[in-house]
């Protein structure tokens, strides 16, 4: 397929702020869902911006590098000791993006996010291509969808693999726990974003970058490989014929899910415990000795 391809940040994402992006599984959890909840969301000052956070930077840092590093190997034939050590020079300097406290903090941050970039780029062999990002019906309403790399079947031009880096370990797994998976919106809507894009076999993926027996303490205990056991591929994939097919059923039920919400009392205990306005919402007044007034 022919397109401009996007940059590497968010400047390719210019313009298309007012439409709302498709909220994966960590915004559709169930107390994320929850009514109750969300009144919290808009009200509290405290609210934290996910943007300003360490993590939200090192992420950032993680895509740029494999952007940078994948285009190095498609322009350049870049591998091995090379590849390592240009990833490592790019990573360097933006680590004062994440603010860290101290040079010691941010120098084992930096080991493991070099470490998982490389080995990322070490085990993809595909040709990669990005194409831009773009506006797309999702159940109904205009939703901004893209992706960090796509990697199109060099046997059948139809194929492609739409991926989404993740720098943290699987935190849903294609069977996993309270149907996470199924209740990912991001995933389905790649695939109408593919389809969009003019290909038939739509593969929409999370790359985990850490995968799950990965050690990241002062000696980095992980294993040599990206791809092969560890959980960190969590994948969905649609043939699409021209018309609408179980995708587009599962996003309409989900957009409704997540317009709707759900009401505080069906939010189980384990649920409310990940919720981070827990002390609020099931804070209970001391009771009062006997004599007193309530003031
Ligand atoms: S603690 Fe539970 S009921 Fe309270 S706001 Fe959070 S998810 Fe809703």
């Amino acid at each position: 397929m022919e397109y401009k391809e996007m940059a590497a940040s968010d400047e390719a994402l210019e313009g298309m702020n007012e439409v709302k992006s498709a909220p994966s599984y960590t915004r559709m959890n169930h107390a994320d869902l929850c009514s109750k909840r969300r009144s919290f969301a808009d009200k509290a000052e405290t609210y934290v911006d996910r943007k300003t956070g360490p993590a939200y930077h090192l992420a950032s840092i993680a895509k740029d590098a494999i952007h940078w590093g994948l285009i190095q190997e498609r322009e350049k034939g870049e591998t091995g000791r090379d590849r390592e050590r240009h990833i490592t020079q790019y990573v360097m300097p933006r680590m004062a993006e994440c603010k860290y406290l101290s040079d010691k903090q941010a120098a084992a941050n930096r080991n493991w996010l070099v470490f998982m970039v490389v080995r990322y780029l070490n085990s993809e062999k595909r040709r990669v291509t990005f194409p831009p990002a773009a506006e797309v019906m999702v159940g109904g309403e205009k939703r901004r969808v893209w992706c960090d790399a796509a990697f199109v079947d060099e046997n059948d031009p139809e194929a492609v693999t739409l991926v989404v880096y993740k720098i943290r370990k699987p935190d849903m797994t294609m069977t996993g726990s309270e149907n996470a998976f199924e209740r990912d919106i991001q995933l389905d809507s790649l695939i109408l974003y593919g389809r969009q894009l003019g290909y038939k076999k739509i593969t929409a993926a999370y790359y985990y970058l850490r995968k799950e027996n990965d050690h990241i303490g002062q000696n980095l205990k992980c294993e040599p490989y990206f791809f092969g056991g560890g959980k960190n591929v969590v994948q969905k994939t649609d043939e699409y014929t021209g018309t609408p097919d179980e995708i587009d059923e599962e996003l309409a039920a989900l957009s409704k899910m997540e317009e709707d919400g759900l009401a505080p009392e069906e939010e189980t205990e384990d649920w409310c415990r990940n919720c981070r306005f827990h002390v609020l919402c099931l804070y209970k007044k001391a009771p009062l000795r006997a004599g007193t007034e309530e003031t």
